[in-house]
């Protein structure tokens, strides 16, 4: 798929003497894959090149792949490519300079709300970024080297974004490609300790979430925690995210929605769902995202409620309509 795209990429990095990889802000486990792999087989493929990956802030989360570059100065990207990954959005980059470079890649597989850059190799199709950065790598074996830390890395990227293969986004193409990486040697049962074990700690806030969840008529769950109670439960901001998982796999109900509040008071909104597509309705409160895991923001808590209204009517409108959900 998109040959021509992919061998355009691979010519500007070709003719790059500097590649600057960037991700969004806030990376989650394919914004790290996606950036450390591509840098670990950029740097195998072309030693002659300087290549980085930059960032303003890490991921704990995925921390054991590595981490990024130091800062480098504002003039190191005058004459730079930068190639930025699975950053649906300018105002999402995680780098203040990214958009001062001589040219910019965009690769993502979020919705192409926002094209930017010399270049687009965008598919929303796709389960990661990752997915896209092994395929482009394989597709020309002659230009990209791989080894099994550049697998690690995008193997992880594939696994996180597509909730281990469960998501509608995974593809035969997904798990060839996934295959494909593993064959570098990359033994699942530690990466997979790493990612998805739980702390004993959570515990409390497991409690508190099965202690305030709602149910809606139709089926859609949801909980609010503000600052106050993050701070008592001693959550980080990723940690506070974790909520939304408490909430997963309960037949019938096929929304589920986390209500963070933010240090500043806005509350930050998580939409997950099984069959229905709620990227719409989180594009109407200041979001977007995928059609089964999207996010948004709300000002208030009447703005949640009446997001929550919003869902519960889109589910059942959707339960009227469709069979063979559970
Ligand atoms: P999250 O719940 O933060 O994991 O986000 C789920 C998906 O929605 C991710 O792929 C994000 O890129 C996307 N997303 C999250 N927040 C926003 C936002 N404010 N605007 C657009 N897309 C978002």
């Amino acid at each position: 798929m998109n040959e021509e795209i992919k061998r355009a990429i691979t010519e500007k990095i070709r003719s790059a003497d500097r590649v600057i990889l960037c991700r969004h802000v806030r990376p989650d486990g394919d914004a790290v894959g996606s950036s450390l792999g591509f840098r670990r087989a950029l740097r195998l493929s072309f030693p002659e090149k300087e290549i980085y990956s930059i960032g303003t802030d890490a991921s704990d989360y995925v921390g054991f792949l590595g981490s990024d570059d130091p800062a480098l100065p504002e003039e190191a990207y005058e004459n730079a490519l930068v190639i930025l990954l699975d950053t649906a959005t300018p105002d999402r980059a995680a780098n203040p300079f990214a958009f001062t470079a001589k040219d910019i890649v965009k690769i993502d597989h979020h919705e192409d709300v926002t094209p930017y850059g010399s270049l687009q190799w965008v598919e929303p199709e796709r389960s990661a970024t990752s997915e896209m950065i092994a395929d482009l790598l394989f597709s020309d074996p002659d230009t990209y080297k791989i080894d099994l830390e550049a697998a690690t890395d995008l193997f992880v990227g594939i696994v996180t974004d597509s909730g281990r293969f469960r998501y509608s986004c995974t593809s035969g193409e997904t798990m060839r490609i996934a295959g494909r990486l593993m064959d570098f040697g990359i033994e699942t049962e530690p990466i997979y300790s790493r990612l998805f074990l739980d702390d004993f700690g959570t515990m409390p806030y497991r409690a508190y979430v099965c202690g305030n969840v709602r149910k809606t008529e139709n089926g859609v769950l949801s909980f609010y925690i503000d600052q106050k109670t993050q701070k008592e439960l001693g959550l980080s901001r990723e940690q506070a995210s974790d909520g939304l998982l408490y909430m997963e796999g309960i037949r019938d109900c096929l929304i589920w929605l986390a209500f963070i509040e933010n240090e500043d008071g806005t509350i930050r909104v998580r939409l997950r769902s099984r069959f229905v597509t709620v990227n719409g309705l989180a594009s109407r409160y200041r979001g977007g995202g995928h059609d089964r895991a999207s996010g948004a923001t709300v000002y208030s808590l009447d703005e949640m409620e009446a997001l929550i209204a919003e869902a519960d009517e889109l589910l059942g409108e959707y339960k009227k309509n469709n069979e063979g959900w559970v």
